[in-house]
């Protein structure tokens, strides 16, 4: 049953548009056929909040009308087992990356990421490489959240009741060449600050105005005791901006 389900693309769990033109042009380095191969399980595998031994929780609208269509449930979830969770997606980002970041020992684990986001990342990558720095590699500090993380334990900072973390199509992330797992200096200035993270935004501000099917929330956060300075990126539809 679940691997019938399985060819069923990717994709289609979100809106299919044109909202994917920058990939299918080759400007971003998004690797849809790789997409194509990930197992998809429908909602309705979703039994009391979980689905096998991954617990998922519920969506804000699960049993009532949803406000507007970027809020109603997903149709199906990207299926991630150890073996495709270092699967390459793009030229910057593997499938796991996006992953919640919790049950460490619960395989298969169950993810929504829309591929424009994807898409969107690595126009800001290139973005930022067009000015003169090449980019190694970008970490996603938080990428998929499903409504039980996002509503308890870990790291709360930006976390909101109807994040879009829980609908694939939000990231937070930095520049992290170095892998190391914190910031890098990225706009050069000798420091890790903020600053870093508005130039990140700046460039996610440039992408969105040559792509504008590609709009959606930028916000900056500075650095706390538990994390350093990040940029979230989504691709909501809507244009949003905020700063912490
Ligand atoms: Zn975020």
């Amino acid at each position: 049953m679940r691997r019938e389900a399985g060819v069923v693309c990717a994709l289609l769990l979100f809106t299919p548009s044109t909202a994917l033109a920058a990939s299918a042009r080759g400007e971003s380095g998004l690797l849809l056929p790789e997409l194509r191969r990930v197992n998809v399980v429908p909602f309705e595998a979703k039994k009391n909040g979980r689905i096998g031994g991954y617990r998922l929780g519920q969506w804000p609208y699960e049993r009532g009308r949803a406000p507007s269509a970027a809020y109603a449930n997903p149709g199906g979830f990207m299926e991630v087992t150890r073996e495709n969770r270092d699967l390459p997606i793009s030229k910057h980002f593997v499938l796991g990356d996006f992953l919640t970041r919790d049950q460490a020992a619960v395989w298969p684990k169950y993810l929504l990421l829309d591929p424009r986001l994807v898409d969107k990342l690595e126009l800001v990558i290139a973005e930022l490489e067009r000015g003169g720095r090449p980019i190694r590699h970008v970490t996603v500090m938080s990428g998929f959240r499903t409504p039980s993380y996002n509503g308890s334990g870990g790291n709360t900072s930006g976390r909101a009741a109807l994040s879009r973390h829980m609908y694939g199509d939000a990231t937070d992330v930095f520049v992290d060449d170095d892998r190391d797992g914190r910031p890098d200096d990225l706009n050069g200035d000798g420091r890790v600050d903020i600053r870093d993270a508005e130039c990140f935004a700046a460039a996610a501000e440039r992408v969105e105005a040559r792509y504008p099917d590609l709009v959606g929330g930028v916000g900056v956060y500075p650095a706390t005791a538990g994390h350093g300075p990040f940029t979230h990126v989504d691709v909501r539809g809507l244009r949003a901006r905020w700063r912490e």
